[in-house]
């Protein structure tokens, strides 16, 4: 039995290895983000490694989705992303080492031998082994084409200790003589993937348990080597709410699909983190608490289906959380989008929205109903020449609004609490319950959106525009 027990000794180094074949999914964003919290809770170091080896499926505006998903949710990683495709030399140079170490040879089968091969070896239940393995070095077919093959299976057993998966235990003739090089040079990807995390100097290799049978693999490369491995980490793929595995019929796969749904970096980072990991009962971290108490021991073995309600609440709690004048920006492209025209740089937009902020935003859960929150403020007014008005006053209502825009044009401290008193004096002057001139100043204010407290609704709009849509309605809503 072969195991090299990881003997890690700090700095943390971790990585994220995409592929560049598509957008940042969102698998792929929790792996990162958990590598992430790894390396910035101990001090450590996040590295990127693009795995772009496949020339033909690797393109760059993908690479350019996969950092900017990165960026805005705000994973930040060190240095220069790594090219893997780059590292082709050194790929070439590890299986040099290979070969001088006798732990890989050259083989020279050709198709049709390597299909017979296998046929044999798949009859008789065993993994693939090369006629060439045993050969000697100086068997040299000129002229020939060849793939360098690992030599696998010397030992009996392959031990994998994995943080999330516990021991994992495979047996040696399970593994086939896996190429190494192929016969144009180009490595493979799991020679590829040990050499760059060696020479990274990854300490920790959290990812999918797809690439569980992988790391047996690379666990063989690193032994052959003498290298020390990384801890491994595997963690269970994300199913969708039906509790399939996550695919393109769930939809919104992509980290930029939360993005466009209005959902606030920080939001996703708990959700996905909470999606996977687990701290006792606690739901909610900022950063510095996740930095804190992420582990690889609170990873789950259980994999964590999608819940959009559950990603809605913790959304909620973040922008809550959310400093006002970062939301203002945030919230202000999807303002726009409500109101044509709009001019969101203008003091008519900030000063009533960064006034009632603190009040709106713990009415929303994502930034588009935030936007919902704040359209009663930014809506075109005359409202009930809009279309989606209220219904016109009826009965006294009109000149009941008659009757308080006089007493409200006299308040002389236009806050909330003095215009809530205002209200009362009012009524009480006009012996009516507040019903009465509260649905028909709502109508006026508001377009009868269930918006926050009347008073502090008035607060916000401000006084001159309060008396305009006071107007606007008696004048066309009767
Ligand atoms: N490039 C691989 C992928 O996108 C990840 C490899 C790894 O993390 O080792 O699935």
């Amino acid at each position: 039995m072969v195991s090299r027990v990881p003997n890690i000794t700090q700095p943390i180094v971790t990585r994220f290895a995409p592929s560049p074949t598509g957008y940042l999914h969102i698998g792929g964003a929790r792996t990162a983000l958990f590598n992430w919290l790894l390396a910035r809770g101990s001090g450590g170091k996040f590295l990127l490694r693009i795995e772009d080896t496949d020339r033909q499926r690797s393109t760059k505006d993908a690479t350019r989705a996969i950092l900017d998903g990165l960026s805005w949710l705000g994973l930040d990683w060190d240095g220069e992303p790594v090219s893997q495709n780059a590292n082709a030399p050194r790929h070439a140079a590890v299986v040099d080492e290979l070969l001088a170490k006798g732990r890989a040879f050259r083989c020279y089968m050709t198709e049709e031998e390597l299909a017979a091969t296998r046929q044999v070896a798949f009859s008789e239940g065993r993994a693939l082994r090369s006629p060439w393995r045993d050969r000697p070095a100086s068997d040299v077919l000129a002229d020939t084409p060849f793939v360098i093959r690992f030599r696998a299976g010397d030992d009996d057993e392959v031990l994998v200790e994995d943080a999330v998966q516990g021991d994992v235990h495979w047996k040696g003739k399970e593994f086939d003589d896996l190429v190494l090089l192929r016969s144009d040079g180009t490595p493979t990807y799991n020679l590829a993937v040990v050499a760059d995390d060696h020479d990274m100097g990854v300490t920790h290799i959290v990812r999918g348990d797809d690439h569980l049978v992988n790391a047996a693999r690379q666990a063989q490369i690193y032994d052959a080597l003498e290298w020390d491995r990384p801890v491994f980490a595997h963690v269970p793929l994300i199913h969708g709410p039906d509790g399939k595995k996550l695919s393109k019929r769930h939809g919104a796969l992509g980290i930029e699909a939360y993005r466009d749904l209005g959902y606030l970096p920080e939001g996703l980072r708990n959700y996905l983190l909470r999606l996977g990991w687990s701290h006792g009962d606690e739901e909610y971290f900022t950063d510095s608490e996740a930095q804190a108490a992420f582990s690889l021991s609170g990873l789950n073995k259980a994999p964590g289906r999608l819940d959009f309600d559950k990603m809605a609440s913790v959304n909620a709690h973040h922008m809550k959380l959310a400093d006002n004048a970062r939301l203002l920006e945030l919230v202000s492209p999807w303002c726009e989008k409500l109101v044509e025209g709009l001019d969101t740089s203008s003091a008519t937009f900030r000063v009533p929205v960064l006034a009632a902020m603190d009040v709106l935003k713990t009415r929303a859960s994502t930034l588009a109903e935030l936007a919902d929150q704040i359209y009663f403020l930014i809506r075109r007014t005359p409202i009930m020449l809009e279309g989606k008005a209220a219904k016109p006053l009826k009965g006294d209502a009109p000149d009941l609004l008659t009757r308080l825009m006089p007493r409200l044009e006299a308040v002389s401290n236009w806050t909330s609490d003095y215009l809530h008193a205002e209200l009362e004096a009012f009524t009480e002057a006009e012996s009516i319950g507040f019903g009465k001139i509260g649905a028909p100043l709502r109508a006026a204010l508001t377009g009868g959106a269930p918006a926050p407290d009347l008073s502090l609704v008035m607060e916000w709009l401000g006084r001159d525009e309060v008396l305009r849509r006071m107007a606007d309605q008696i004048k066309t809503g009767e």
